[in-house]
């Protein structure tokens, strides 16, 4: 702790030094945010000081909370879904994991099946709940293999997930066949949508991966992510309205005197974020922001393709994955490598056109 204070505007030369250290959205390969939609930044403002940990105070920022959960709701088949705005994909993921086991709270020794592909929050999740996690094989396709996740069920199974958009891959697990098999074995199934939630619903051709389909139980989706909200910002979504009480624990001190989020203290100003970008561009804005960002996608492979850089999957959402060496990229980009040591990029909607060509060109030069 400094011992006098410094003044503004020192402090503020500091702040943005360190910001110039941060690298350039202009050559942010890797990663699954972007830079947050002007509306959004916006409302984020107007709601600074917002805790919705609270939300007897803020019953206006509450109300927005609702709406976010109405919207994707609609969005994702079951206008009437239950659900709450989370701090991102982990924590809808490790919510989700808990309510399988309180639903399934008689089951000794439970275990969960996710595909080898599944995100690391899991690992964290399963850690934290005392839960086994079964990886079940992904197919030549790198999507889950529906059979063989089958075959790993048994009397202990609390649950099986699925994900839709995959993070390293680009894709969407055999969804529809998974809730079959949920179904018939009465387990509790999750989709993880936190990527592919803001992309599926907008693509010409979607693949059923919500509550249209009777097995799905619950679904997480990050407007940080494809949502161009301002972070941190999930949603966790239940078909049963009321199934997040069975989480409820007491909250002696609050306007609330019970609460099922996990985290205590939580921003009202993202949640405000999310919901301005979505109220602002609409369906039809979002199938823009998703066709062009799928245009991109297809860019970059074709280009990658005519350098001697063949692609490693063919992607469900906008996520590429090459064959290439790790010592092919040049910098300054900044690119991410798969567990396979494959190339990926996410063209996410700062990754525009423009920015695809320079990258294609600097590839080349490179390997002219
Ligand atoms: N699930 C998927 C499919 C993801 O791609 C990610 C992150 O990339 C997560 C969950 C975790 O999300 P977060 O980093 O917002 O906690």
């Amino acid at each position: 702790m400094l011992n006098k204070g410094q003044s503004e505007e020192e402090l503020f030369t500091f702040l943005s030094r360190k910001k110039r250290e941060d690298i350039d959205h202009d050559f942010i390969l890797s990663s699954m945010c972007t830079i947050p939609h002007s509306v959004a930044v916006r409302a984020h403002c107007m709601f600074m000081e917002t805790n919705l940990g609270d939300p007897g105070l803020f019953p206006g920022t509450y109300s927005l909370e609702r709406l976010l959960i109405r919207r994707f709701g609609s969005l994702f088949h079951c206008a009437e879904a239950g659900g709450y705005a989370t701090s991102g994909g982990t924590e809808s993921n490790i919510q989700a994991l808990r309510l399988a086991k309180v639903q399934k709270s008689g089951t000794r020794s439970p275990n969960v099946i996710v595909p080898e592909s599944a995100h690391f929050s899991f690992k964290k999740a399963c850690d934290i709940l005392g839960l086994e996690m079964r990886r079940a094989p992904v197919g030549k396709d790198y999507r889950m293999d529906a059979e063989k996740a089958a075959s790993l069920v048994d009397k202990h199974t609390i649950a099986i997930v699925g994900v839709a958009g995959t993070t390293e891959y680009g894709m969407v697990d055999p969804i529809a066949n998974l809730a079959k098999i949920a179904q018939q074995h009465d387990l509790f199934f999750h989709v993880d949508a936190a990527f592919g939630g803001m992309v599926i619903p907008f693509l010409d051709r979607p693949v059923p991966f919500d509550f249209a389909l009777p097995g799905v139980t619950t679904i997480a989706v990050d407007p940080h992510k494809m949502g161009m909200s301002t972070i941190p910002c999930g949603c966790l979504l239940t078909r049963d309205p009321g199934l997040l009480t069975t989480l409820n624990i007491e909250t002696p001190y609050l306007t609330v005197k019970q609460e099922f989020t996990l985290g205590g203290t939580r921003p009202g100003a993202p949640v405000a974020g999310a919901l301005a970008v979505l109220d602002y561009l609409g369906t039809e804005g979002m199938r823009a922001v998703v066709a062009g960002c799928m245009k991109n996608t297809g860019r970059l492979i074709a280009g990658m393709e005519t350098l001697g850089f063949p692609q490693a999957a063919t992607p469900d959402v906008n996520v590429a994955t090459f064959v290439c060496p790790e010592d092919a990229v040049p910098g300054p980009w900044r690119v991410s490598w798969t567990r396979r040591k494959h190339l990926r990029i996410v063209c996410m909607p700062h990754v525009h056109a423009g920015r695809i060509e320079a990258f294609l060109k600097d590839m080349g030069e490179l390997h002219a």
